[in-house]
C-alpha cells in the first residue's frame, strides 16, 4: 500500500531581497495509511512552512514530495489547487466558516471547487450524515454565530471530510478552544482516526495536543530532531502500560 506522505531531503528556502533563509533543512519522512501524527516544535522551528508544503499550498524549493502516490514536489499552482480538492481536508484554528451560511451549507461548500460533478441530493445526504457523525444532527440550519467555538470546529471537521480526503491537515485545531472543548475535539479526531483508518495529521505547539496522537514528530530549525510513539500508540495496540 502506497504510503499517504513521503518525503525526501525537502528544503525550503525564502528569499527576502537579498537574504536567504533556509527554513527547512532536509526533512525526509513517511506517514502511513491510517496513522494519527502530532508535528511539534517550538514556534519558528519551521511548522508553518512544513504545513503549507504538506498542503499542497507551497512547493519546496528542492527535495521530493510524493501524496498518495503522486510526486506534487513541482506541480503547478493549478495542478496543486487540484490535488488539494482531490486529496486534503483542511482544519484551521479559526474554523474558517463562512458567515451568514447554514452549517449544511458550509459543509458541502468544498464540493463546489470538485472537479468531479456531484449528485446534490446525494451531496446533502452526505453533509447531513456528517454534521450527525460529527454531534451536529440537530444543528444543520444553525450558522457560525449560532454555534459555540467547539460546535464550529466540528462543523469544520465535517466540511473536511466531504470529498473523502486521503490526508486531513489541522493545524492548531484546538488553538481557539477552552481546555474541556479541546478535549472534546481531540477526542472526535481519535474517534475518525480509530474507527474510520483516517489519517490525521496535527501541527500544534502544545505538548498535551500532541500526545493525543499516536506518533509524534518533532521539529527544530528545520530539521526532525525526533520522531517517537506515544503511549496513545501503546493503548490502541493492546500492549501492556507500565
Ligand atoms: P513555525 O510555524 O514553527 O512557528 P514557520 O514555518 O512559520 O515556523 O517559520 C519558520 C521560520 O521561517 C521563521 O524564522 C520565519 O521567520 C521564517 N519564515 C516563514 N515564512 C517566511 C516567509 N514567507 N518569508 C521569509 N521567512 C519566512
Ligand atoms: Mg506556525
Amino acid at each position: 500500500m502506497n504510503e499517504v506522505i513521503r518525503l525526501e531531503e525537502i528544503r525550503k528556502t525564502y528569499h527576502l531581497g537579498d537574504q536567504s533563509v533556509e527554513v527547512l533543512k532536509g526533512v525526509s519522512l513517511g506517514i502511513q495509511p491510517g496513522e494519527m501524527v502530532s508535528l511539534t516544535g517550538a514556534s519558528g522551528s519551521g511548522k508553518s512552512t512544513l504545513m503549507n508544503l504538506l498542503g499542497c499550498l507551497d512547493r519546496p524549493s528542492s527535495g521530493k514530495y510524493w501524496l498518495d502516490g503522486h510526486d506534487v514536489s513541482q506541480l503547478s499552482p493549478a495542478q496543486r489547487a487540484r490535488m488539494r480538492g482531490e486529496k486534503l481536508g483542511f482544519v484551521f484554528q479559526s474554523f474558517q466558516l463562512l458567515s451568514r451560511t447554514s452549517a449544511l451549507d458550509n459543509v458541502l461548500l468544498p464540493l463546489e471547487y470538485a472537479s468531479h460533478t456531484v449528485d446534490r441530493r446525494e451531496a446533502r445526504r452526505r453533509a447531513q450524515q456528517l454534521l450527525e457523525r460529527v454531534g451536529l444532527g440537530e444543528r444543520l440550519d444553525h450558522e457560525p454565530s449560532q454555534l459555540s467555538g467547539g460546535q464550529q470546529q466540528r462543523v469544520a471537521i465535517a466540511r473536511s471530510l466531504i470529498n473523502r480526503p486521503a490526508l486531513l491537515l489541522a493545524d492548531e485545531p484546538t488553538g481557539n478552544l477552552d481546555s474541556k472543548t479541546s478535549r472534546e475535539i481531540l477526542q472526535l479526531f481519535k474517534e475518525l482516526h480509530r474507527n474510520e483508518g483516517l489519517t490525521i495529521v496535527i501541527v500544534t505547539h502544545d505538548p498535551h495536543v500532541a500526545q493525543a496522537a499516536e506518533r509524534i514528530i518533532r521539529l527544530s530549525d528545520g530539521l526532525v530532531v525526533e520522531d517517537t510513539r506515544t503511549d496513545a500508540a501503546l493503548a490502541t495496540s493492546g500492549a501492556p502500560t507500565p
